[in-house]
């Protein structure tokens, strides 16, 4: 056998041990990290990651990468995550600024544009839980990048329209002149937003928020000049996203919501109390399987909403999981009974320092922890891993990472000051069936 020129950690968090023999580390690395082998000694192998070199045991390696890796990034207010399987690269939101642009281009994925001539980073699906700037807004700044190559963006099919005012509603389908504008109450949104042909209808009809209109604008752009694929809309009637079937690279997203009135013809969704409460509660909820685990992205759905998805698969609830992200960057504003639903080991807050929300809530963070599986949930949130001003630079504070490879599933954050051979806060879950969940890569 020939030495291999590199391989991959195995388990949740790998310590580079500093001899065969040591019990100290000169760094820890998270599963499924890229390590070039150095040397071999027999069920050894010294490598370097990350600046670094130890011994590792050839069982805690992979010939090959084989995990999901889920980053929750730190933008402030707002939701951004990055997922990775080991052919592709995802978005499901991309916060209200620059941050994750800055994240992707500046750190992430650097590499990618560092490589000879003129090189794109490609991000293969890119999903919008909904028209909330919080969760699109960054997004333009990436789409309207001539660095980045996007495959397909999905969204909720609900736009946005510059007057919010009770005459008009999000929703209005502008395609055939219906709306739900009538003199009683409003009941239902119609909207038939859904490729790149009617996000052309939405420019010229106009009359759109202004980063709406400037989002549609970058899509089309981009996919006038072959830089972006297409763009679609997602519903609950879909089994799963076409692609992610579970097949290929394992991972498999089915989209629980937005749940339409009626499983064919027009889309029509219920409305609720408001404008902001039935953009919100439309979100899409895409539901993440990987082998043995499974993760929940739920946008900023509200407890109108998670009472109308728990009346909508009443007969088999399919929420439960072992991460799940906080609905609505923890408002106060959700179903207990939802909740309780879900069952998570672990739930990610994404949210901002310097906003008046109140994100997360005090009620959500101790909801959370109530409702989760195990003696010892785990609660993470972007905002107490502090903020991520300087997202240009190598630490990232708020940053959330998850790893799975459908059996091991880690969890972890970086230190907030560098620690001498170690630089994951990482746990663990169990993998014998039991509900336990132990911190990593403790000797
Ligand atoms: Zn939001």
């Amino acid at each position: 056998m020939t030495t291999p020129d590199h391989v991959y950690a195995a388990v949740p968090e790998l310590r580079l041990r500093r001899t065969q023999r040591s019990k100290s580390a000169n760094t820890t690395v998270l599963m499924d990290a890229w390590m070039k082998v150095v040397s071999e000694d027999g069920d050894w192998y010294q490598v370097e990651a990350f600046g670094k070199d130890g011994w590792v045991k050839k069982t805690e390696t992979r010939p090959s990468a084989t995990a999901l890796k889920v980053f929750f990034v730190d933008v402030g207010q707002g939701d951004a995550v990055l997922i990775e399987t080991p052919q592709r690269r995802i978005l499901v939101d991309g916060g209200q600024y620059s941050a994750m642009r800055r994240y992707l281009m500046g750190w992430k994925y650097k590499w990618v544009l560092n490589l000879p001539g003129h090189q794109r980073i490609r991000i293969d699906d890119v999903f919008v839980s909904h028209f909330d700037a919080d969760h699109f807004g960054g997004l333009v700044s990436i789409i309207g990048n001539d660095r980045f190559k996007i495959g397909r963006v999905w969204h909720a099919g609900i736009p946005r329209y510059a007057d919010t005012s009770s005459k008009r509603p999000p929703g209005i389908d502008t395609e055939v002149g219906r709306t739900n504008v009538g003199s009683g109450a409003r009941t239902k949104v119609t909207s038939s937003f859904d490729d790149i042909d009617s996000a052309r209808n939405l420019l010229a009809v106009g009359g759109l928020m202004p980063t709406f209109r400037n989002f549609l604008q970058a899509v089309v752009d981009a996919h006038d000049v072959g830089r972006l694929d297409s763009i679609g809309r997602l519903t609950s009637r879909s089994d799963h996203v076409p692609g992610y079937s579970g097949n290929g690279d394992g991972l498999k997203i089915e989209p629980l919501g937005p749940v339409p009135l009626s499983s064919t013809g027009i889309v029509q969704y219920p409305w609720f109390s408001d404008n902001s409460h039935t953009v919100n509660g439309h979100s899409l909820v895409l539901l993440l399987t990987f082998d043995q685990r499974r993760l929940l992205l739920g946008g900023d759905l509200n407890r109108e909403a998670e009472e109308y998805l728990l009346n909508h698969y009443a007969a088999s609830l399919p929420f439960q999981v072992d991460v799940a992200k906080a609905c609505h960057h923890g408002s106060s504003d959700f179903s207990v009974d939802f909740l309780s639903k879900l069952e998570p080991y672990a739930t990610v807050f994404s949210s901002g320092d310097n906003e008046n929300y109140a994100h997360p809530s005090a009620d959500a963070l101790g909801s959370a922890g109530k409702y989760s599986r195990g003696d010892r949930p785990l609660i993470w949130s972007t905002e107490i891993g502090r903020s991520n001003k300087n997202a240009g630079e190598e630490i990232h504070y708020g940053l959330v990472n998850c790893r799975t490879d459908g059996k091991q599933l880690a969890m972890a954050q970086m230190f907030e000051k560098r620690k001498a051979g170690d630089v994951w806060d990482c746990y663990q879950l169990a993998t014998d069936g039991s509900d336990g969940i132990t911190r990593c890569a403790q000797d």
